[in-house]
C-alpha cells in the first residue's frame, strides 16, 4: 500500500503539539513494542522476547483489536508524550522515541518513504521474527525466548537515506519459528 509522503510535521512539532491524526500516523507499524518483555526481579532490567502479545497480528505487525486493546490486555501501555519519555524499553527505532529525542525518522518510515511496506522490507518490523504468541506458550518457557534484536536495527536500516541496494524491495527476513 502506498501513500503520498506528508509534510515533515515530526521535524517541526513536539509530541505534545501533534494533533491526533499526526500522532497516530507517527507509528511506523514495526510491532516491536508489542513483543512480550520480561523484567529481572533483582535488577528490574527489562528484556525483550520474540513472543508476541496475544492480540498481535504477527504478519501485519498490528494490533488485532486496537480500539479495545486495553480491555483485553490491561497492561498494554497507551503511548502519550509522558509515557514515551518515561518508558526506557521503547525500541531505539521507535518513531515516538526518535521525535522525543529530536531526531529525524529513518528512510524506511512510511512518512518518509510514502510506503507502509518499507518498514517490513527494511527488516525493521517483527514480520517473520515472532516465535509464538503469549497464549501459545507456557509461562516457564518465556525465558528461553529472550532476544536482543528489538533493540537493534538491521544493516541498512540505520542509514540516513535508503541504501542503493534497497532500491528494490528487500526480501523480508525468514520466519524464525514464530508480535501490533
Ligand atoms: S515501537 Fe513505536 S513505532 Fe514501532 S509499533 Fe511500537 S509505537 Fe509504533
Ligand atoms: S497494542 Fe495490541 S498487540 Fe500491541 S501490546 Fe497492546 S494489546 Fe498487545
Amino acid at each position: 500500500m502506498s501513500s503520498e509522503p506528508t509534510e515533515t510535521f515530526w521535524l517541526s512539532k513536539s509530541l505534545e503539539q501533534m494533533d491526533p491524526s499526526e500522532w497516530e500516523s507517527l507509528c511506523d507499524g514495526c510491532g516491536r513494542c508489542c513483543l512480550v518483555k520480561l523484567q529481572d526481579e533483582d535488577t528490574e532490567a527489562i528484556a525483550y522476547t520474540d513472543i508476541g502479545c496475544k492480540l498481535l497480528d504477527d504478519d501485519g505487525c498490528r494490533c488485532r483489536d486496537y480500539p479495545n486493546r486495553q480491555a483485553q490486555v490491561p497492561d498494554c501501555v497507551r503511548l502519550t508524550p509522558a509515557t514515551v519519555r518515561a518508558l526506557d524499553w521503547l525500541p531505539p527505532s521507535c518513531a515516538y522515541r526518535l521525535v522525543e529525542e529530536g531526531r529525524d525518522l529513518y528512510w524506511w518510515h512510511h512518512l518518509v518513504s510514502g510506503d507502509r511496506d518499507t518498514v517490513h522490507h527494511a527488516g525493521v518490523s517483527v514480520r517473520g521474527k515472532v516465535a509464538a504468541l503469549e497464549d501459545d506458550l507456557p509461562l516457564e518457557d518465556f525465558i528461553e525466548h529472550l532476544v536482543r534484536w528489538p533493540l537493534r536495527l538491521p544493516r541498512g536500516a540505520a542509514a540516513k537515506t535508503r541504501p542503493a541496494r534497497a532500491a528494490a524491495p528487500l526480501k523480508a527476513p525468514a520466519r524464525s519459528g514464530r508480535p501490533d
